[in-house]
């Protein structure tokens, strides 16, 4: 994740355009799990600054964790919503075991995986936040995760309008 992910985003992408491609990619390959992804994008998003395949890699994450770890028959929502400026708020929901309080600061840790049973079985390497938070940095996102044990996971990456000037290493 140091090579790629390390490019800076400076492209104008279309959030939602990319965020139905992925949904589209994941409805395939798991038709069961699938037919429980809604999309909720009632509003016209704007363009925000970003990289289309890191993009596509983040909502491939996120979206892959809520299918992975949320229970069969109930929704995984992924939400686009634009804000006052120009700004876009992600949201991918679960309604899964959720996370205990106590693992949360962890969860972006490489290889960091809740010691569940559950989680041992499902398999995974634990670098997908990892890779979602690298991400989110590079299009200076404010990535946010929450959870009610019983009830479900909700992460949401808040993106900034589009930047008149290029980005630059912080
Ligand atoms: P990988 O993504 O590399 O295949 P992974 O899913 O285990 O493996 P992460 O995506 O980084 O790794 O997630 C880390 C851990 O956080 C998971 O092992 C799981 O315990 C927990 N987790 C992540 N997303 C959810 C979710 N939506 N609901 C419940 N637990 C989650
Ligand atoms: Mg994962």
């Amino acid at each position: 994740i140091e090579s790629d992910k390390d490019r800076l985003p400076t492209a104008t992408i279309d959030l939602a355009a990319i965020t139905r491609t992925v949904v589209d990619e994941l409805r395939r390959s798991d038709p069961d799990r699938g037919a429980d992804l809604e999309i909720d994008c009632a509003h016209a998003i704007p363009p925000i600054t970003g990289d289309r395949a890191q993009m596509s890699q983040l909502l491939h994450n996120l979206v892959g964790n809520a299918m992975k770890y949320g229970r069969a028959g109930t929704p995984v929502t992924v939400r686009l919503e634009p804000g006052d400026a120009g700004d876009v708020t992600l949201t991918v929901a679960d309604r899964g075991d959720g996370i205990p309080p106590e693992h949360l600061p962890r969860l972006t840790e490489r290889f960091y995986r809740v010691d569940s049973g559950r989680s041992r079985a499902l398999g995974g390497t634990g670098l997908g936040l990892a890779i979602v938070k690298h991400i989110a940095e590079r299009h200076r996102g404010r990535l946010v995760i929450t959870s009610a044990p019983g009830e479900g996971t909700t992460v949401t990456v808040h993106f900034p309008a589009v930047q008149a000037d290029p980005p630059t290493l912080s």
